[in-house]
């Protein structure tokens, strides 16, 4: 099978061609208007995803990493302190703790949500915790009334890592929104993606506001005067017009992934296990992950029949070589463990027909019934 003809996990080029003729205006009135870097669309971004998001700041950055790196900063974590999060996420989570000079401490997934289980936050903290990153995975919403309980009780900030779950909502509030930051990356996948690196820190708080700006432009207000050592993390204009193309579809984008989510698992659930529905539903779908024994099997099977499919996570952060140093053992983590060796993400894009989906559904099945 060509390359042409593979299904993909998701389909941006089809998304481009829809969107073109609003994109290109966009993009030909930014080049010709002299303003590349923090000028009038990252503002007006930034008002839009905060109205979207629901916070009173936006502040764009240049990725998602970046974001998790200032929020930390803008929160004064450094060296001596201590970060809460799940091994089981990409690995930017940790790698931010690790760059500000503080130490990651990993806690365990649930086996259902992907997310991290707050039964198991209390017994890793310490005098020296100071915050916990709270991964959406895959769009899934974590259980933040859990975790800001536990949060408010020993005083620890927190950091909502809402990468993959831009507008997954839960009783009324939006992930982002909910904790201390909120931190979006608009890499081109994610469910509101740019035409190359972007990201987004929302906050409700005035101070953290005001410092995460300045830290993203050399840890300056006024031009050449510096308070703080930051970084140059902005957002470019060119990113931000077509972001703002593209967030009056994200509803919609939304709506698809979760209707082809929903006929997945109608069709899977007796098959593979199937994410998780019941409490706590509230997910977006930025993948849509089954677990089985013969994963790796599978996945070989669906390649050659021009379907792709992809592991997040094969490897969980505690075992990581760059992790090493924190002497992480196997099976400290035995639910990230299982999970990285028997998950698999099928492809799921609002452009994904319904014959597409019905050919990966049969794969599957069939794969299933044969083995
Ligand atoms: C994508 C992602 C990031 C990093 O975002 P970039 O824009 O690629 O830097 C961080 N955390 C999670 C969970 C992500 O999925």
């Amino acid at each position: 099978m060509t390359d042409e003809r593979r299904i993909p996990m998701v389909d941006l080029q089809k998304e481009f061609q829809r969107l073109k003729p609003k994109i290109m205006k966009e993009v030909e009135e930014v080049l010709g208007s002299g303003r590349y870097i923090l000028g009038p669309k990252c503002f007006a971004f930034e008002q839009r995803l905060k109205a979207y998001v629901g916070t009173n700041h936006a502040v764009g950055v240049a990725n998602g990493t970046d974001a998790l790196y200032l929020a930390l900063r803008a929160l004064n974590i450094g060296p001596k302190d201590e970060v809460i999060t799940t091994p089981f996420t990409f690995f930017a989570s940790g790698e931010t703790i690790a760059e500000v000079g503080a130490k990651p401490v990993f806690v365990d997934i649930n086996a259902d949500s992907y997310n991290i289980d707050p039964n198991k936050i209390e017994e890793a903290i310490t005098p020296r915790t100071k915050a916990i990153i709270v991964v959406h995975l895959f769009g899934k919403g974590a259980d933040m009334k859990e975790i800001m309980k536990i949060a408010n009780k020993h005083q620890l900030r927190v950091i909502e890592d809402a990468c993959q779950a831009i507008g997954t909502e839960e009783g009324g509030k939006r992930a982002g929104s909910i904790g201390d930051i909120g931190c979006f990356s608009f890499f081109p996948s994610k469910n509101l993606g740019a035409f190359g690196d972007a990201g987004m820190i929302v906050t409700n708080n005035d101070v953290l506001y005001e410092k995460v700006q300045e830290l993203r432009n050399h840890g300056s207000k006024t031009k050449y005067h510096h308070r703080f050592i930051g970084i140059n993390s902005r957002l470019d204009e060119l990113q931000a017009a077509m972001l703002l193309v593209k967030l009056d579809y994200l509803d919609l984008f939304l709506y698809k992934r979760k209707k082809i989510a929903k006929r997945y698992t109608e069709k899977l659930s007796s098959y593979v296990k199937t994410p998780a529905e019941g409490k706590g539903r509230a997910h977006t779908y930025h993948q849509y992950c089954i677990e089985l024994k013969e994963r790796d099997h599978l996945a070989k099977l669906l390649d050659e029949q021009g379907i792709s499919s992809e592991i997040y996570y094969p490897v969980p952060l505690h075992l990581q070589e760059a992790f090493q140093y924190l002497c992480y053992q196997k099976g400290d983590f035995p639910i990230s463990e299982k999970v990285s060796k028997h998950i698999l993400a099928l492809p799921i894009s609002p452009e994904l027909s319904d014959s597409l989906q019905d050919k990966i559904i049969a794969s599957v099945q069939r794969f299933v019934h044969g083995s």
